[in-house]
Order: structure tokens, then C-alpha cells, then sequence
């Protein structure tokens, strides 16, 4: 039996949650300041979807989002993607759509999912939900609300991917 593997990027601004993001579902853990462990380029977790295993590897970047100098490698061969920002960070939620078109620009169409990180934070929110609900539409992408730190909807994120992936 052939086992799938997906390449998954995260991206959007940097503090938005990628990285604990990708730790909180392959390890199940959550700390304040998530360093990237040196030399490690993907965590990877398998999931069965209808009945299929997946293998999803989860690739992080080094915090180079911060310079716009994610290379080419980061984006090569990425068959799904999930695109964050963060609900108090309004920056971070302008900076959606260009990071659709770079993505898009690398790997072409792919299925993708809009997270909107740190809803545990929702009375410090600077994104009012239907903003959100026509920026999701705008750029053709389910939304799906999640927090990486009381790990709420995190599994969801990825399960849609995976589920996207394998009906193509
Ligand atoms: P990255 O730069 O996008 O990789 O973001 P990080 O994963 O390094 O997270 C930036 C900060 O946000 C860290 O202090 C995390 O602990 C924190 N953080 C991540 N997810 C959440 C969340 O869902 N809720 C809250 N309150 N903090 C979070
Ligand atoms: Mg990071």
C-alpha cells in the first residue's frame, strides 16, 4: 500500500504562531518562547484520513519571515498550506493576502487554510470576525479559528489539509 506524504508550509508574519503551532500537533507541547531546534527543517506527524495514512511534514522557517527571505527550498515542492495571523496582531492580518500571492507565486494553486491564531486572546482582538470571515472569502480559503496554547481546532487545521490533498 502506498503510503501519501504532504509537504505542509506555514506562513504569515513572524510571532503569529507557526512555530508552536507545528509543535503543539507534532509533539503536543506548548512553552512561551518555542526556539527551532538547529538542523531540524520539518516535524512530521501521521494521521489516517478515510482510511488512509497520511504523512504529514510540517515545515517551519527559522524566523526568516521577518527579512522576506524565505528561500526557495522552504516552498519547494509544498502541496498544501496553512496561512496565520494572529488575532492581536492587525499587521500580521494585512499581510495575508500578499503571503497567498507568494505562496501561490512558488507553488501555484494549493490547497490552503486561513487560521486565525490566539483566539484564547479574543478581548485583546484587533480583527473583527467579519473581516476575517470576507478576507477568507476574498482569497478563496476555508477560516478556521484556532488556539495553539489551550490547543483548540489545532488538529482540524491539518485534517482539512490532508482531507483537501487526498480528494485532488
Ligand atoms: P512564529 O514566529 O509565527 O513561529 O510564532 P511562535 O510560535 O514563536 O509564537 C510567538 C509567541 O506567541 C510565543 O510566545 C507563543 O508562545 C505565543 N503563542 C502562540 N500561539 C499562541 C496562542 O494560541 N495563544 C497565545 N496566547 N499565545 C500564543
Ligand atoms: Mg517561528
Amino acid at each position: 500500500e502506498l503510503e501519501v506524504a504532504l509537504k505542509v508550509v506555514i506562513v504569515g508574519n513572524g510571532g503569529v504562531g507557526k512555530s508552536s503551532m507545528i509543535q503543539r500537533y507534532c509533539n503536543g507541547t506548548f512553552t512561551k518562547d518555542y526556539k527551532k531546534t538547529i538542523g531540524v527543517d520539518f516535524l512530521e506527524r501521521q494521521i489516517e484520513v478515510d482510511g488512509e495514512e497520511v504523512r504529514l511534514m510540517l515545515w517551519d522557517t527559522a524566523g526568516q519571515e521577518e527579512f522576506d527571505a524565505i528561500t526557495k527550498a522552504y516552498y519547494r515542492g509544498a502541496q498544501a498550506c496553512v496561512l496565520a495571523f494572529s488575532t492581536t496582531d492587525r499587521d500580521s492580518f494585512e499581510a495575508a493576502h500578499s503571503w497567498k500571492l507568494k505562496v501561490e507565486n512558488e507553488c501555484g494553486e494549493i490547497p490552503t487554510v486561513i487560521v486565525q491564531n490566539k483566539i484564547d486572546l479574543m478581548e485583546q482582538s484587533v480583527v473583527n470576525p467579519e473581516e476575517a470571515d470576507l478576507l477568507a472569502r476574498a482569497l478563496g480559503c476555508r477560516l478556521l479559528r484556532t488556539s495553539v496554547k489551550e490547543d483548540v481546532n489545532v488538529a482540524a487545521v491539518f485534517r482539512h489539509l490532508a482531507a483537501r490533498c487526498l480528494a485532488e
